[in-house]
């Protein structure tokens, strides 16, 4: 059996070694004769499974004791419900104001409309021209001092990298320029799900993170919730039980039945992170392997990269070829080595590298070498 190089979007790669343990543990987690899938999410088994998950992601983000960690369910996409649901009821007025840096916080937005008042406080959905050069709608972010926040916002919300459009942004306001901004006492909210764990993250800056895990921090079906304690116990009457911040981080993430197995994954990859010794270390080979690709690209004249280099994503590295009848000759003779899932999202088309924490330097190493002889010999 051959594993292939994977270079998914979400649900993506995750590390062999994690893979191959899950399988050992299939029929008997830990001398209990039990799968994971089959235990109860009350008992002593699963509690440790989940307790540990919960402590090991703490210890690799520095998460402290004033944040309530959440494995709940539902995905990002239901976060952008559920984030409001929870928050907007934070000051009176119910305002959330929103960044648009890309299709994903354009959705986050879009859903928030149902539940108060949505202001949209800056945009890249327009060019950007600047010196002498012009970057697309959504190949850009923009700059913080012209964000127009509302001083009595309950939150402000990011995305702090854009999946499909390949633009990471981590120059996340501290205290001091919300207060520049107006905008004090407006808490900062993050959906962070594609480069969660690639790196480390300035938490003392937010109220609250989220990341759905099937891009980088385990498999579907778990989404990671870090919220500040004192931010609970405002969501409104119409938000679920079940969705209720205060109610799951009362039950520790058992205020019904949690995702189990996708927890007891996502717990090994943390593990896994921690071996490798932790966000930092990890960082540092996210940081080689974008280096990279993107030196590659940018001595190359073939290949054609639409983002902005001050906001190229580590994670996800959108590029294009010269011409799109390319495109299929380039995916087949991909697969044929090995390399998949290099299809760009529908939306803008071109092609698309996701280059999360499990992929290895020597995954890279691979695709600049096919990037290369498929340059030699259409180019
Ligand atoms: C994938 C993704 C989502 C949506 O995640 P689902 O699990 O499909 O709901 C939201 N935001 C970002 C940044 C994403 O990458």
């Amino acid at each position: 059996m051959a594993r292939l190089w994977n270079f998914s979007a979400g649900p993506s790669a995750l590390p062999e070694s994690v893979l191959q343990q899950a399988a050992q543990e299939m029929l008997d987690w830990n001398g209990s004769g039990m799968s994971v899938m089959e235990m109860s999410h009350r008992g002593p088994e699963f509690t440790r499974i989940c307790d540990e998950a919960e402590d090991d992601l703490r210890e690799l983000l520095g998460i402290g004791d004033e944040f309530a960690v959440l494995f709940m369910q539902g995905g990002a996409t239901a976060e952008n419900a559920i984030v409001p649901m929870n928050l907007i009821g934070l000051r009176d007025g119910h305002k959330a104001d929103f960044v648009l840096s890309g299709i994903w916080s354009r959705k986050s937005a879009t859903e928030a409309r149902k539940y108060g008042d949505v202001s949209v406080v800056a945009s890249s959905e327009s060019e950007l021209n600047q010196d002498g050069r012009t970057w697309q709608p959504w190949a850009w972010f923009p700059a913080v001092d012209q964000w127009q926040v509302r001083p009595d916002a309950s939150f402000l919300h990011i995305c702090s990298n854009e999946t499909i459009g390949g633009v990471e942004f981590m120059d996340w306001p501290d205290a001091r320029r919300m207060r520049a901004l107006g905008a004090g006492d407006v808490e900062l909210v993050v959906d962070a799900s594609s480069h969660f764990l690639s790196r480390s993250m300035p938490l003392d800056r937010v109220g609250m993170l989220y990341a759905g895990a099937q891009k980088n921090a385990g498999p579907a079906g778990v989404t990671i919730v870090v919220v500040r304690r004192d931010l609970l116990g405002h969501a409104l009457p119409i938000c679920p039980s079940a969705f209720d911040y205060a109610n799951v981080a009362k039950e520790r993430s058992r205020f019904n039945t949690p995702p189990a197995y996708s927890i007891y994954i996502a717990g090994l990859v943390f593990k896994w992170l921690l071996k490798q010794g932790g966000l930092d270390a990890i960082e540092k080979v996210n940081q080689e392997k974008s280096r990279r690709l993107y030196q590659f690209f940018d001595r190359s004249d073939f290949y054609q990269l639409p983002v902005h280099p001050q906001f190229r994503s580590r994670m996800n590295v959108p590029f294009f070829l010269p011409d799109t009848t390319l495109d299929g000759i380039f995916l087949d003779g991909a697969r044929e080595r090995g390399l998949a899932q290099l299809k760009g999202h529908k939306s803008v088309g071109g092609m698309r590298a996701s280059i999360y924490n499990a992929m290895p330097l020597e995954g890279v190493m691979a695709l600049i070498e096919y990037l290369e002889s498929f340059e030699r010999t259409h180019g």
